[in-house]
């Protein structure tokens, strides 16, 4: 059994608190705010919880699961209750800023980013087996222990993700293509639309949207918290991969518009067999 600590009692904390203590863990809660520290007590997502991170001390593992906003701020006012051998880590969407920012204030420091999540969030979004079936990415500080990050591998594998462990830079340009570009491009995809100066044919495009729009604008309607995050904290990836696909757009424009066709085929021909490369599709 391990003494597992959690700050930031929302979905992806409260989902790991969940699922820690059905595998036998003792799981200790922090949040900003009592109500959810005792919607968590009754949920079964953790076995004490406080307002208080001086609860950390008992911690052997720490996940930080706060917003990225706060996450710096919450490892220095936690540092003081940490034991010396207390192993640190986060789940922080992005990686560069928080091996860069947050990472030096704790040399046992393994950086964490699962790859699973849903549209809700807070207390009441957490839910059991979250983490099934996902990809858990690992970012070790250079100064972390081997034998520490392997303590945090094993913990999570029985969540049954899967653990991988990569480069901050590498994993931050991946989820800029995967997550953070598709944010956006539906995004101003929702607002292209919006933009049809006729209010009757808008109206009737809303009427007709179906399967196709609801699958194309999902992500572009989700929190806006979390697109302005992605974006503050994944700026250069993230603009690097807007460049790249204004510039694809820019290419399937000029086909068209100069009847192209031959060429418009290869394009569709060739993302319609890459699309099952994106493992998880297929
Ligand atoms: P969330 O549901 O909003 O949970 C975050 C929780 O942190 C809130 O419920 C809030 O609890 C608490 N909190 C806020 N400020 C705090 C503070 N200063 N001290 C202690 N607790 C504080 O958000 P989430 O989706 O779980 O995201 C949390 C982290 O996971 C983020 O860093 C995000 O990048 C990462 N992540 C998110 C997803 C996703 O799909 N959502 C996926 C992977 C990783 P109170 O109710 O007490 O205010």
């Amino acid at each position: 059994m391990t003494a597992i600590g959690i700050v930031g009692l929302g979905l992806i904390g409260g989902s790991l608190g969940l699922d820690f203590r059905a595998l036998g863990h003792r799981v200790l809660g922090v949040s900003r705010k009592q109500e959810t520290c005792d919607r968590a007590l009754a949920r079964g997502v953790v076995d004490a919880a406080s307002l208080s991170l001086s609860l950390m001390q008992e911690a052997d593992i720490v996940f930080l699961c706060t917003p990225l906003s706060v996450m710096e701020a919450t490892l220095i006012e936690l540092r003081p209750h940490l034991t010396p051998d207390a192993i640190v880590t986060d789940v922080g969407s992005v990686k560069g800023w928080v091996m860069e920012a947050i990472a030096p204030y704790w040399a046992n420091f393994i950086g964490g980013h699962p790859m699973a999540g849903t549209a809700e969030s807070g207390i009441e979004a957490a839910q059991k087996d979250l983490f099934v079936g996902c990809t858990y990415v690992l970012t070790p500080s250079p100064s972390a222990p081997e034998a520490s990050i392997q303590r945090l591998i094993k913990l999570i594998q029985p969540l049954q993700a899967e653990v991988l462990q990569c480069l901050p830079e590498e994993h931050d340009r991946a989820v800029a293509w995967i997550s953070h570009l598709p944010v956006m491009v539906s995004a101003s995809l929702i607002t292209a639309c919006l933009s049809e100066p006729n209010a009757a044919v808008l109206k009737l495009a809303e009427t007709l949207a179906s399967s196709g729009f609801r699958d194309t604008s999902r992500v572009g309607g989700g929190n806006p918290e979390l697109g302005v995050m992605m974006a503050t904290y994944n700026k250069l990836a993230l603009v690097q991969a807007l460049y790249a696909y204004r510039h694809q757009l820019n290419q399937v424009i000029a086909d068209i518009e100069q009847d192209h066709w031959a060429t418009l085929q290869d394009t569709l021909t060739q993302t319609q067999t890459a699309r099952s490369r994106f493992q998880r599709l297929s």
